[in-house]
């Protein structure tokens, strides 16, 4: 086990940096292998209360805690957010807390970014500067609180307000060159074995911490589908024949290039990110599982609401995107991840042939669209919707132990018989 520990890939933290997150313990923002630890909640500051006053000129945000804590805010454009990191925090809300706005916050969410580090994110109706922001100790029999002043400003005011490094480009042309941090990586077509000569296969299971996927029932995607992908990891450690990386295996928010970064930096032989959708109620309702591939054209219209939505991630938990760093330049990608895609497609089709003995499918199982947790331009990679949690027969499936070991059973198949292949191919010289 200490040489698995070893091999744990570093991820820079410099996308979560550059969005004012806390870089405290940026080790942990590493591919997950380890068992999750069990949570030491007790020692974190308690948050107990949140609401907001004021009106569309000015807004105040106040949330009550057990204690004072340390904590930074800045606000981020397109779209118009506050950010607020505080130390990891235990957030003891009403359920639907944050869901309804009032003035200038639109509505806001909370929970951890990483071991260590909470944030809130509030979305805003418009432009708008932190006036004032403070701690206040407990007195008066009041407990401590975190108090935030919004006021509206223009759009030009908010971004002369805004730290420099924090500023969108205002539709100011891309830099000509790609940022040493962004710099290409060599692209390798064929699956490369670790030191160990065993192929890497990486599970991503999709959101985390503050951003909780889509959520029915009680349920939340983020919880069904990490519970899916510890299976998924089980039964695929049990043959003894690959690595397998998690991209986070407790509930911890993961940006989505550094799950791509994950897959690439490993070389691994093969990505799978694990999700489950919803479907808005106005558009009726679906079922069944689908399985999607990277495309610049969607497939349909759903496969294109359903990507953009997914793409969403990172704007819901606060990652700055006027900063983010592209992983490879475009080309780069356009000639590379031809055969890559082959190898995706071909990996797709395994998948249904043997996911539909045991899982229902959608009516169109094999969909594509232009996801960002895709794009790793040398590694084949398929994203599976595993259900709906908006249907009713979905969601008993999705929360039931029985349908997810079937279910990871014939996804485990699948992989052995796409590796095999594919390895026994490049053992070949070919
Ligand atoms: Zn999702």
């Amino acid at each position: 086990m200490a040489s698995r520990a070893n091999q744990r890939i570093l991820l820079a933290c410099a996308l979560l940096c550059a969005a004012a997150l806390p870089c405290a313990d940026s080790s942990r923002l590493s591919a997950a292998e380890s068992q999750p630890q069990p949570s030491a909640a007790a020692k974190f500051p308690v948050a107990s209360a949140a609401r907001l006053a004021g009106d569309a000129k000015q807004t105040r945000f106040i949330l009550d805690l057990d204690r004072t804590v340390t904590f930074r805010a800045v606000t981020l454009a397109d779209p118009y957010r506050v950010v607020v990191d505080v130390p990891q925090v235990n957030f003891q809300l009403p359920s639907g807390t944050g869901a309804g706005g009032r003035g200038l916050v639109k509505a806001f969410r909370y929970g951890l970014v990483m071991p260590g580090g909470s944030r809130i994110v509030f979305d805003l109706t418009g432009p708008a500067r932190i006036a004032n922001s403070y701690v206040l100790e407990a007195a008066n029999g009041q407990p401590a609180r975190l108090v935030l002043e919004l006021e509206e400003v223009d759009r030009a005011a908010f971004v002369q307000s805004i730290a420099p490094e924090l500023r969108p480009t205002l539709g100011a042309a891309p830099p000509a060159t790609v940022p040493a941090a962004a710099a290409p990586e060599p692209i390798q077509q064929k699956p490369t074995a670790t030191a160990d000569g065993r192929p890497v296969v990486v599970i991503d299971p999709g959101h985390g911490g503050i951003d909780n996927g889509t959520q029915s029932s009680g349920e939340s995607e983020k919880n069904l589908v990490l519970a899916f992908a510890l299976a998924l990891r089980e039964r695929l450690d049990k043959t003894g024949k690959y690595r397998v990386v998690m991209t986070r295996d407790d509930d911890t928010f993961i940006a989505l290039n550094d799950r791509v970064k994950v897959a690439r930096t490993l070389n691994a032989a093969l990505f799978v990110s694990i999700h489950a959708d919803a479907l808005p109620r106005a558009e009726g309702d679906a079922q069944g599982a689908t399985i999607y591939t990277l495309s610049d054209k969607a497939s349909d219209a759903e496969a294109e609401r359903l990507a953009d939505a997914e793409n969403r991630a990172d704007a819901i938990a606060g990652v700055n995107l006027a900063e983010e760093p592209t992983d490879v330049a475009d080309i780069l990608i356009d000639l590379a991840q031809r055969e890559t895609r082959t190898f995706s497609n071909r990996f797709a089709r395994l998948l249904m042939g043997e996911m539909k003995t045991t899982v229902r499918m959608h009516k169109h199982p094999l969909k594509s669209a232009g996801f960002r947790v895709l794009k790793a331009p040398d590694v084949p990679s398929v994203l599976v919707e595993i259900g709906y949690v908006s249907n009713k027969g979905d969601l008993q499936h999705l929360v039931s132990e029985g349908w997810r070991s079937r279910a990871v059973g014939s996804m485990g198949q699948a992989i052995d018989a796409f590796l095999a292949k594919r390895l026994a191919t490049a053992g070949a010289g070919n």
